[in-house]
């Protein structure tokens, strides 16, 4: 037999088993052992992996690749798997995992960097504040979803305290929205930059005392198994926000908008969902430990 009839034995097969649809999981195995053998030594040469998904697989190629592909050019080349290297898969865990109940009851205060007239900082047509609120508002609902109480210390583009206000007076306003709170904890988020703008990668800063180097470890971590962003590491730090903080604190810098490729990353909208996630995902572990 050559492999068009093969094939063309195959192509009945396959009609046949389609028409009776509801093929439960069982048979479908059952059929892909009887006729695996042959379709791994008379497809092998079609470019399918017979190894991969067995003979439906096989045939499912054929079909998709081979026939309607070209005949409705849809599966042409050109929409194959480009990989960016800046990205990763991950993205679920908090959310539909067990442990996210932990979140129940908890305050968090997500504080967004700058804002209004202070955007941070700007580069490559970035700026970091807005940044800072973007990735801030996807924490927000994330932890929202898995149940936590989550205040906001801006939820637009503006400063916390009035307009006009001394910085110090602008830090403690964020404060004092986490006092007001009695939060369990207090999340700033900030966008990097530096003169040399080749450096890349994400870093998470903590004060010293209580839990918050544990919870900058958890969102480190994290940030990057979902981001796959350069790690940086966990840093001790005296920012105002995090010295003078009564609860446990991080401030999480998420990249460098002094580096074109991290400063594009960070205003894509799918890069910002998954930092907002690693970063959800460091809190829930946090609280299953803390
Ligand atoms: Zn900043």
């Amino acid at each position: 037999m050559d492999n068009r009839k093969i094939f063309a034995v195959a192509m009945l097969v396959f009609m046949a088993v389609s028409i009776m649809i509801p093929v439960q999981v069982s048979h479908a195995a059952a059929l892909d052992d009887l006729v695996g053998s042959l379709a791994t030594s008379t497809m092998s040469s079609s470019g399918s992996n017979a190894a991969d998904g067995g003979f439906f697989n096989n045939i499912f190629g054929l079909l998709f690749d081979k026939i309607l592909g070209p005949i409705f050019n849809i599966f042409g080349g050109k929409s194959d798997t480009t990989t960016n290297p800046g990205k990763v898969t991950p993205l679920p865990e908090s959310g539909g995992v067990q442990n996210s109940g932990v979140l129940q009851g908890k305050t968090i205060v997500i504080d967004p960097g700058h804002g209004g007239s202070n955007p941070g900082a700007v580069d490559n047509n970035t700026r970091e504040s807005d940044n800072n609120l973007a990735v801030g508002l996807k924490i927000r609902d994330k932890l929202v979803q898995a149940g936590a109480k989550v205040a906001m210390t801006r939820s637009s583009d503006k400063t916390v305290a009035a307009e006009g206000s001394t910085l110090g007076e602008e830090l403690q306003a964020r404060l004092d929205i986490a006092q007001a709170n009695n939060a369990d904890i207090f999340v700033s988020v900030h966008s990097n930059s530096n003169t040399d703008s080749s450096i890349t990668g994400a870093m998470t800063f903590y004060p010293n005392g209580n839990s918050s180097n544990a919870l900058a470890s958890a969102v480190q971590s994290s940030v990057i198994r979902q981001t796959g962003a350069v790690d940086k590491g966990t840093s001790p730090a005296t920012y105002y926000v995090l010295r003078n903080a009564s609860m446990p604190a991080i401030l999480v810098e998420m990249g460098f908008v002094s580096n074109a490729a991290e400063a594009a990353r960070l205003q894509e909208d799918s890069y910002r969902n998954q930092m907002a996630q690693g970063i959800v995902d460091g809190i829930v572990k946090y609280f299953n430990n803390n």
